[in-house]
């Protein structure tokens, strides 16, 4: 199998353990492009860094095999993945204020480059 094929078997596999959709009441998203493997602790950079996609491979392989626990972890869409990140405050933006800004954009007030 190509190692391309391989890696996504490997992805839905992960996904298929964690549920197959996004656990966000109301969302369920199923499609595997859009899911994401969320931490609960925010602590994912203990697994694997970003872009070192063999440790990604290796924490894939612990989560399937078994050798890994699913407890610290849930499945989430890429949009509300990045919202639990924010919520988290692990990114910040403040929604008061970004709608302040565009309301200023839309009022012609656009920033200079
Ligand atoms: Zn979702």
């Amino acid at each position: 199998m190509a190692r391309w094929k391989a890696g996504l078997v490997l992805r839905l596999r992960v996904i298929a353990k964690l549920g197959g959709k996004c656990v966000v009441p109301g969302c369920g998203i199923t499609d595997p492009r859009l899911l994401q493997v969320n931490h609960r602790d925010g602590n994912g950079g203990r697994d694997f860094k970003r872009n070192d996609i063999e440790a990604a491979r290796q924490f894939y392989r612990a989560l399937v095999n078994g050798t890994r626990s699913t407890d610290d972890l849930d499945l989430r869409c890429a949009n509300h993945n990045l919202l639990y990140e924010y919520e988290r405050g692990a990114r910040f933006c403040d929604p008061d204020i970004a709608r302040q800004i565009l309301d200023g954009w839309d009022r012609g007030d656009r920033p200079e480059r």
